[in-house]
C-alpha cells in the first residue's frame, strides 16, 4: 500500500465482487475459500477508509461498445483455455465483468496520456489487456517490486509469500509463474535494476 498509495484503484465491478466475497457468512466458508474471504475483508476495510479508490467507468461515447468487445475477447480466451475445465457460471460472469471494466478503464486512462497498469493473475486477461495497449503485472511482479523497495524482506520470504497467496486462489499461469526465489532478487548492480526503474520512473 505504501508503495502504490493513492495510485491504486479498482473498477466498480471488482469492488462489488470483493464486497460479496467479504460478506460470505462463516458457515459457508470452507478451507478452500477461507483465505480469500478474509483477504476480501481486509480489502473492504481499505475501500471503506478510502485508501483504495473505486474508479467509475467514464461515461464517454463508445465505452459500452468497448466493454462489450473486451468481454467477448475475454470469453473467447476462456473458451480456448477451458477444454473441459469446469468453472462455475457465476464465477466466470463476474470475473469477466471485473476484468473487462478494469481493462476498459485502464485503456481510457492511457488514451488520455496517463499511465495505467492492470493488476491481474489471469493470463487471458493480461493478453486481452495487451491487445488494448494496457500493460499488466501479476502478484509475483508486485512482490518483487516490494523486494526492490525494501531489501530487508529477502527473496526467499517473498517467494514463500507468493507460493502461499497463489496456492488456493489468485493463481498465476504456469508460463508466467516465478520458478524460484531468484525472481524476487533485486537486480541492482552498477546502479541499474529494471524493476526499481519501472517502479520509480523519472
Ligand atoms: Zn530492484
Amino acid at each position: 500500500m505504501d508503495l502504490y498509495g493513492s495510485s491504486l484503484v479498482v473498477a466498480e465491478a471488482v469492488s462489488r465482487e470483493i464486497r460479496f466475497k467479504a460478506n460470505i457468512p462463516d458457515a459457508r466458508r470452507k478451507p478452500e475459500n477461507r483465505v480469500m474471504c478474509v483477504s476480501a475483508e481486509q480489502v473492504v476495510a481499505l475501500l471503506d477508509s478510502g485508501a483504495i479508490r473505486v474508479c467509475e467507468l467514464p461515461p464517454a461515447p463508445g465505452t459500452m461498445d468497448k466493454l462489450d468487445r473486451v468481454l467477448r475477447q475475454l470469453r473467447e480466451v476462456d473458451a480456448d483455455q477451458a477444454k473441459g475445465v469446469a468453472t462455475s457460471q457465476v464465477d466466470s460472469a463476474w470475473k469477466h465483468a471485473g476484468e473487462a471494466e478494469s481493462i476498459v478503464s485502464a485503456a481510457r486512462t492511457i488514451e488520455h496520456g496517463r499511465t495505467a497498469i492492470l493488476l491481474t493473475n489471469d493470463g487471458g486477461a493480461s493478453r486481452v489487456a495487451q491487445r488494448h495497449g494496457v500493460p499488466s503485472r501479476h502478484v509475483g511482479n508486485l512482490l518483487a517490486e516490494l523486494g526492490c523497495a525494501d531489501r530487508t524482506l529477502g527473496a526467499t520470504k517473498l517467494y514463500d509469500q507468493f507460493t502461499q497467496v497463489t496456492a488456493k486462489f489468485a493463481s498465476v499461469p504456469i508460463d508466467a509463474r516465478p520458478a524460484d526465489s531468484a525472481f524476487f532478487e533485486c537486480e541492482m548492480t552498477d546502479a541499474t535494476c529494471c524493476r526499481c526503474d519501472s517502479a520509480n520512473p523519472g
